[in-house]
């Protein structure tokens, strides 16, 4: 049977990037996946037909992260239309390099919106559902814990808030059974971060392997954390980097 037979799954951010990776892989495991996004109704659709002509079951729902009532808009329709929720899974995010001195509040305020906030919102939302075994996955950053360039404050310190709201969350859930954990990717090839784009050689340069990561890579990890195996995990965080913060 697969391991993911008879779960619902909810991916924030899955139109796109590692996000759809994950949504797909999820679905090849056995599991119903509702997916978010917030500009890409195209592409989140996209999502949704491939794992339907692989006879899953999948829909998509617009949500922007930066709006809590959205979030939980989303969880109650994931929990109406496919009948519960087993795992959530934070993935959406956005990036953000300036110098320091070029941060304004409006910056500040969005990445605290869509990078924690966010998570906080779903977890939230998602806790009158989730049953024992149920599980918490949140995609943060190798730059939570290692910062190797300029610019990156904000962004840094947006991951880095994930790390103790996980921990925190483990204590608090682990008596219902429930697991929470932090997947930390390193350089991924994606829209947001395209192994040819200008700082790609400089992410290179920081790796012990010399070439980017996939979603597809990520999206595995994301899968034994979500499945039964992974039963003694919890409040941990992994890092999927290539070596860079070695
Ligand atoms: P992409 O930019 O390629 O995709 C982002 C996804 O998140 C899209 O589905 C997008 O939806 C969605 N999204 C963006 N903003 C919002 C929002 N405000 N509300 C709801 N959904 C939103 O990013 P990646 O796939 O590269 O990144 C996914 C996660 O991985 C992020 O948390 C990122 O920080 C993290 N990460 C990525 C790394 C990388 O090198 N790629 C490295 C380390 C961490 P839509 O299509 O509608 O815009």
């Amino acid at each position: 049977m697969k391991q993911l037979a008879g779960k619902t799954v909810l991916i924030t951010g899955g139109s796109r990037g590692i996000g759809a990776a994950i949504a797909q892989r999820l679905a090849r495991e056995g599991a119903q996946v509702a997916l978010t996004y917030k500009t890409s109704p195209e592409k989140a659709a996209g999502v949704v037909k491939t794992i339907e002509a692989q006879n899953g079951r999948a829909m998509a729902i617009q949500a922007d992260g930066a709006d809590p009532q959205a979030i939980v808009n989303a969880v109650e329709a994931t929990v109406r239309e496919l009948g519960g929720l087993d795992v959530l899974v934070n993935n959406a995010g956005i990036g953000m390099y300036k110098d320091i001195s070029e941060f304004t509040i409006d910056d500040f305020d969005e990445i605290v919106a869509v990078n924690i906030r966010a998570v906080f919102m779903a977890v939230s939302a998602a806790l009158p559902y989730l049953k024992s075994g149920g599980r918490i996955i949140t995609i943060g950053s190798c730059q939570a814990e290692r910062m190797p360039g300029p610019g990156g404050a904000l962004y840094a310190m947006s991951k880095s808030a994930l790390v103790g709201f996980t921990k925190g969350i483990a204590r608090d859930l682990g008596p219902k059974g429930i697991t929470a954990n932090l997947v930390h990717p390193g350089p991924v090839d994606t829209d947001m971060n395209p192994a040819n784009g200008p700082t790609a050689d400089f992410q290179r340069s920081l790796m012990a392997l010399d070439t980017f990561g996939t979603g597809d890579e990520v999206a595995a990890l994301v899968a034994y954390l979500a499945g039964p195996e992974s039963r003694y995990i919890t409040g941990a965080g992994f890092l999927i980097d290539g070596g860079t913060n070695i």
